[in-house]
C-alpha cells in the first residue's frame, strides 16, 4: 500500500512538472496562436475584402483586416504594427486600382514568402469605369456593383486554392455559397432601386464612390469630392452642387461613414440659400463597412443598408 502511494506521489509530481513546463512562456496572448496553428495567415486592407476572406477561407484562414469602420482607404497609411503584420502574412489581399494609394510602396516591397494579390486583377477592364476627373485611372470603388464584386470573390477563392490546395473543396464550396448570397443581394438592390421613380434617381454624396452603383442600378451620381478624398472640395464645388440640387429639386443628399460630414452640411446650407430645402437622407457606408457585430459590419449588410437608406430618403414625401 505504502509503495503504491509513493509511486502515485511520484507520478503526481512528474505530472505537475510537465504541466509547469508546458505553461512556461504561455500567456493569454499566446493561447490563440496555438488555436490558430496550421491556419493560413492572411492580411487584408478594406473591410469588404476581409469579409470575402472570412466567408471563403472560413476555418482554414486567420485573417487580419487593417482598415476598420470609418477608415478612409484613400488616405490610410500603414502603421509600424501594420508593416509587421504584413511581413508575417503568407498572403495579402488588397483592392488595387490605386484605392490604397498611400500603401502602394509597402505592398510592392512584400516579396519572398508573402504573396500579394489585388482582388480586382482579373476583372475585365472593359467593365471598369474611367471617370475623366481621375486622370485616366480606373475608378476603384467597384464593390458597389455586386456582380463586379463577385469577381473579387472568385479571385480570393482561386488564390486560396493555389496557396493551400489541400482545402480546395472547402474553398470552392464556401465561395459557391457566398456567390449565391451575392447574386441574391444584386437582385435585392435592383428591385429596391426600381421603387424610386426614374426622374428621382439622383444620388448626391460626399465623394464619388457610387459611380458603379449608379451604373449598375440606374442612378445619376454626383459626388462633392472626386473619386479620391485626397483633394478637398472647394467653395466653387459646393456652390455648383447646390445649384444642381435646387434646380433638380432633389429631396435628399447623403453623408458617408468614412468621410467628414462637414462638406455635405455646407451643401445643405448653400441649397437653403437658394430657397430650397434638401434633407440629409442618412449615412451611407462607402469605403468602409460598419462596426463588427452589427448588420452593416458585413458587405451584404452594408449594401442593404445603403440601398434601403437611399430608397427611403428619395421616396419620402416632402413636407
Ligand atoms: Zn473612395
Amino acid at each position: 500500500m505504502q509503495r503504491i502511494n509513493i509511486v502515485l506521489r511520484h507520478c503526481l509530481i512528474a505530472l505537475g512538472i510537465i504541466a509547469l513546463l508546458t505553461c512556461i512562456g504561455c500567456d493569454g496572448k499566446r493561447q490563440p496562436d496555438a488555436a490558430m496553428a496550421g491556419r493560413l495567415r492572411v492580411v487584408t486592407t478594406i473591410g469588404m475584402i476581409t469579409d470575402i476572406v472570412k466567408n471563403v477561407g472560413d476555418a482554414h484562414v486567420e485573417v487580419t483586416g487593417l482598415m476598420g469602420p470609418g477608415v478612409d482607404p484613400h488616405l490610410y497609411k500603414a502603421t509600424a504594427g501594420d508593416v509587421a503584420r504584413l511581413a508575417s502574412a503568407k498572403l495579402i489581399f488588397y483592392n488595387g486600382l490605386h484605392l490604397e494609394s498611400k500603401m502602394g510602396e509597402i505592398l510592392a516591397k512584400m516579396t519572398g514568402n508573402t504573396k500579394t494579390v489585388a482582388v480586382t486583377d482579373d476583372v475585365n477592364r472593359a467593365r471598369l469605369l474611367t471617370p475623366p476627373e481621375f486622370e485616366g485611372q480606373y475608378d476603384p470603388h467597384l464593390w458597389f456593383d455586386v456582380t463586379l464584386w463577385m469577381k473579387a470573390v472568385e479571385k480570393v477563392r482561386d488564390t486560396l486554392t493555389e496557396i493551400d490546395p489541400g482545402h480546395q473543396a472547402d474553398y470552392e464550396a464556401n465561395a459557391e455559397r457566398y456567390l449565391a448570397e451575392l447574386a441574391k443581394l444584386h437582385r435585392y438592390v435592383k428591385t429596391q432601386a426600381e421603387k424610386v421613380p426614374p426622374e428621382q434617381r439622383v444620388l448626391v454624396t460626399a465623394h464619388d464612390a457610387f459611380n458603379y452603383f449608379g451604373n449598375a442600378y440606374g442612378f445619376e451620381v454626383r459626388g462633392l469630392q472626386g473619386i479620391s478624398t485626397a483633394t478637398e472640395a472647394g467653395i466653387a464645388d459646393v456652390q455648383e452642387l447646390a445649384t444642381f440640387i435646387a434646380e433638380r429639386r432633389i429631396p435628399a443628399i447623403f453623408v458617408e461613414s468614412s468621410v467628414s460630414s462637414r462638406s455635405i452640411e455646407a451643401v445643405k446650407a448653400a441649397v437653403k440659400s437658394r430657397g430650397f430645402n434638401v434633407e440629409i437622407g442618412g449615412e451611407l457606408f462607402s469605403d468602409a463597412m460598419g462596426t463588427e457585430g452589427t448588420p452593416e459590419g458585413t458587405y451584404i449588410g452594408m449594401v442593404q443598408h445603403n440601398i434601403d437608406t437611399i430608397v427611403t430618403a428619395l421616396t419620402a414625401v416632402q413636407p
